[in-house]
């Protein structure tokens, strides 16, 4: 889902957080690699975390479920956000994010404070958001769910752009993205599809 140094992922810890490092890349990364710090800011030991380290930590000060963030420019994601529109309600699998929509933080530069709090905004009640001009965030309880909301969110965003290409599409109307949420709650053992 990313190309180059692009975007970044993070794990909560006991007292903090393990992030990915700036710049690094996705093939070249070791365990080693990874940069343990504080949610204040604080690394332990000489590598620099990710440039986004702040939204990262914001977003788990903000939303103690979260333990995984992952963190793309993946296109179809990107395509949508460089619209600077949220996803709306086309398809039932949006309220798998926790509601009706998956909203658009506003643009502002990358790996400032400013955007951690559009990024924290943009989050209430969901588990995932795009970044205007930039990308998306998805949050998960695990690594598996957080990646899988990252890939949920990228094909339901290319999906979206593939029907508003070929026509106009029909959103689902509140009643029904609700009949979905419900229907959800009783679909598989214990752990719903993305
Ligand atoms: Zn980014």
């Amino acid at each position: 889902m990313n190309t180059g140094s692009s975007g970044n992922v993070s794990a909560r810890t006991s007292d903090g957080m393990l992030i990915t490092p700036s710049g690094c890349s996705a093939a070249t990364l070791r365990e080693a690699d990874l940069v343990a710090m504080s949610l204040d800011g604080t690394v332990r030991g000489d590598a620099a975390p990710s440039s986004e380290w702040s939204m990262h930590a914001a977003i788990y000060q903000a939303y103690p479920a979260a333990a995984w963030l992952v963190h793309t420019h993946a296109d179809a994601c990107t395509a949508l956000a460089c619209l600077n529109e949220g996803l709306p309600g086309f398809h039932y699998m949006v309220t798998r994010f926790g509601g009706g929509d998956v909203r658009c933080a506003p643009y502002v530069t990358f790996g400032t404070p400013e955007l951690a709090a559009l990024a924290v905004a943009a989050l209430q009640g969901r588990t995932a958001c795009l970044l205007a001009n930039h990308g998306m965030v998805a949050l998960g309880r695990d690594a598996d769910d957080a990646l899988a909301g990252a890939l949920l969110l990228e094909t339901l965003c290319r999906q979206y752009l593939l029907a508003r290409a070929a026509g106009a599409v029909r959103l689902l109307t509140a009643e029904e993205m609700q009949a979905a949420q419900e229907r959800f709650k009783t679909y598989g053992p214990n752990t719903p599809p993305r």
